[in-house]
């Protein structure tokens, strides 16, 4: 039988060749919630890449895990977590404030590191939910771009649609306005080389899309616990 991380990996692999990409989307093991064991399990199965959305909940983890782990922090972020952010990730994915950009990028030059970021675009326009308004976008990408410790990497989005029932043409809009801006900036900056969107519900979708990065929780660990729900994960802007 086959194991689910295989599984989701051919997966990619088919829906990545379909959509013509150069190369596989790169799979994210989102990690929230699952314990050392099951992280170690995929570890060992050779993925690498692995998402926390809460600091401390991560920092705990990461102690007793494989240091050449990549862990990307995906969550709202606060500006007293910047610094122990900057100190235990290699990748920032939720990056929608300048001055939380501007912090990074102080930590970074002091740790002596780069950290590759991803600025993340409220798609859905939802009130609630993290992320720069498309049309405010492009003064934070001139923000981060001016941080020289900063490697941005290119956007994440959460469309609405992956967390509620939406019509397929409202996710599909959505997944063709992450995939216009992207392109946009990609043509003036071909450093960048990420668009980060795609979860267990619709990472084939987004991979249509021209997705390179999809972040699967469920899919490859089995639901979470049922009080910490992705909305909570997702939509709680600020968290003490
Ligand atoms: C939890 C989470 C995911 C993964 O969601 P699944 O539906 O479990 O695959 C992806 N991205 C973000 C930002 C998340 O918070």
């Amino acid at each position: 039988m086959l194991e689910q991380i295989e599984l989701i990996r051919r997966r990619v692999m088919l829906a990545s060749s379909k959509a013509g990409l150069p190369k596989p989307a790169r799979l994210v093991a989102v990690s929230k919630t699952q314990s050392v064991r099951k992280i170690d399990r995929l570890y060992q199965k050779g993925q690498r890449d692995f998402a926390e959305n809460y600091l401390q909940e991560a920092v705990a983890k990461q102690a007793s895990l494989p240091k050449d782990i990549i862990w990307h922090f995906i969550g709202p972020l606060q500006s007293n977590k910047t610094r122990a952010v900057a100190e235990n990730f290699q990748w920032v994915q939720s990056i929608d404030r300048c001055r939380i950009a501007q912090r990074l990028d102080r930590h970074c030059q002091e740790l002596g590191k780069h950290l590759n970021v991803c600025i993340q675009i409220n798609i859905s326009r939802e009130e609630s939910k993290s992320g720069v308004l498309p049309e405010d976008f492009k003064e934070l990408y001139d923000c981060v771009r001016a941080c020289q410790n900063l490697r941005l990497r290119g956007l994440m989005a959460i469309p609405s649609s992956s967390l509620h029932v939406h019509s397929a043409s409202d996710l599909e809009k959505q997944f063709l306005a992450m995939q216009t801006l992207f392109h946009r900036i990609r043509d003036e900056n071909t450093h960048l080389d990420t668009l980060s969107m795609g979860m267990s519900q619709d990472f084939e979708r987004a991979i249509a899309h021209g997705s390179t990065m999809v972040r699967v929780g469920t899919a490859l660990f089995g639901q979470r616990p049922e009080n910490r729900s992705v909305e909570k994960d997702c939509f709680q802007k600020e968290r003490v």
